[in-house]
């Protein structure tokens, strides 16, 4: 192994987090151990490199996935990530997160991701949508309504799902809304998924603060991670009376202990592309706000922010994960002794593939809901599936996670013994 890869390969991989989430789970159940062997591979795994034409005139050759970790529970979901530092092995542990996620939710999907090795901040919009297309292409013999739904997920938006249900539809000749999510509303999308994930992590976070006994009437919170859905959080935990003292992007963090309006922050972001800068807040780094005296912190960044090396230090009393995997195992066991509460992916940050199950269904029915009524089904939902998650974790005193997987891996586990295995 060369010096530059020792260097630049992550510490911790996260599919061997995925892996070792879902055996610190299954401990706790009877599963058969040809089950327990079959829910621990993904499904199938497609890898696709094809060429882009640049706007330069070169043509670049760029490397995309798309795993299907299981369809037990019905056709796969899960989103779409486009980042310089994709590799399968996260698109593997991003897809079996998704399974849980949408068992933990009771959703009738199974869990898939995709992901395609690209840096679409510095790519133009002509070249984000010739890539898309092509993509979307070269994964259209795996996606479809009834087979793989598509979303949004770190790098991708509303306007990326757009060329993907455009390019689908152009192959079979009429329009087929709900083979992706997250689309813009005038082609099918639905009202409230834009803000989804970050409203659900907000209603976990005052659930959670609730059952700790946090008022969360001037509750300290830091966002790390200032996109689709921290952002949200950060305004949305600034509605419901919390005091957001913190926030971060990429490109490094901002903190003011009396409190910073995430609205105005939005603002600054989108004038200047970045949270850097705001007027009248201290500088911080991505590692210092991990650490800052708070009450609850929404990491909502990539994978692996919370390790064994920081985990002794976070001073939060409740941490809420709005990215997918922001904890590793090891960090898990730390925050555990020392009374910390973590509220896992799988549930915290739900509230979008939940939405994103609404607006499938009302573009299988063409008929669609108010953002009201979506508010509130997503509302219901989540408060059900933090309470049934705790309840589940007193029962088997163990922490939220492994509460949560375990509901999740019943959930599949008895589908496939119900279902049998073909032939
Ligand atoms: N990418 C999001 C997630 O990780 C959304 C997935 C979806 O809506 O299908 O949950």
């Amino acid at each position: 192994m060369s010096q530059e890869t020792v260097l630049t390969r992550p510490k911790e991989d996260p599919w061997e987090m995925a892996l070792e989430q879902f055996h610190r789970a299954a401990d706790y159940l009877p599963l058969k151990r040809g089950i327990r062997e079959f829910l621990a591979y993904p499904k199938r795994e497609l890898t696709v490199n094809f060429p882009v034409k640049m706007d330069d005139g070169s043509v670049r050759i760029f490397t995309g996935y798309r795993v299907h970790h299981s369809t037990v529970l019905g056709p796969t979901k899960g989103g779409i990530r486009y980042h310089p530092d994709v590799t399968l092995n996260e698109v593997r542990a991003l897809a079996m997160w998704m399974t849980w996620k949408c068992a933990v939710a009771g959703l009738p999907y199974g869990g898939a991701k995709g992901g395609v090795v690209c840096d679409p901040k510095k790519m133009s919009m002509n070249e984000l949508e010739n890539l898309t297309r092509r993509y979307a292409t070269e994964i259209s013999i795996l996606m479809g309504p009834e087979s793989d739904i598509p979303a949004p997920d770190v790098g991708t938006n509303p306007q990326v799902m757009a060329w993907i249900m455009d390019t689908y539809s152009m192959h079979r000749g009429y329009s087929v809304p709900a083979v992706v999510t997250g689309k813009p509303i005038s082609i099918g999308g639905s009202q409230g998924r834009f803000e989804a994930t970050g409203r659900g992590c907000m209603i976990v976070a005052r659930e959670g603060a609730k059952y700790l006994g946090i008022p969360l009437q001037e509750a300290r919170v830091v966002v790390q991670g200032f996109g689709n859905v921290g952002s949200v959080a950060a305004y949305l935990m600034h509605d419901a009376g919390a005091k957001v003292i913190a926030v971060s992007d990429s490109r490094g963090g901002i903190y003011n202990p009396k409190g910073i309006d995430p609205r105005q922050v939005l603002d600054h972001k989108r004038k200047t592309g970045s949270v850097v800068d705001f007027p009248g807040a201290d500088v911080v780094t991505n590692e210092e706000l991990l650490e800052l005296p708070c009450d609850i912190l929404i990491p909502s960044a990539l994978e692996g922010a919370i390790t064994g090396a920081n985990a002794p230090k976070i001073k939060a009393k409740l941490i809420v994960e709005g990215a997918n995997g922001p904890t590793t195992p090891e960090a898990d066991e730390i925050l555990k002794e020392r009374g910390v509460t973590v509220i896992p992916d799988i549930l915290a940050n739900s509230g979008g593939v939940i939405v994103s199950y609404f607006e499938w269904v009302q573009d299988l029915q063409s008929f669609f809901w108010t953002e009201e009524e979506i508010n509130q089904r997503l509302e219901r939902l989540m408060v059900q599936s933090f309470y049934h998650v705790l309840e589940t974790a007193e029962k088997y005193k163990v922490d939220l996670r492994t509460g949560a997987m375990i509901r999740a891996i019943s959930r599949v586990s008895d589908a496939l013994m119900t279902r049998g295995i073909y032939p």
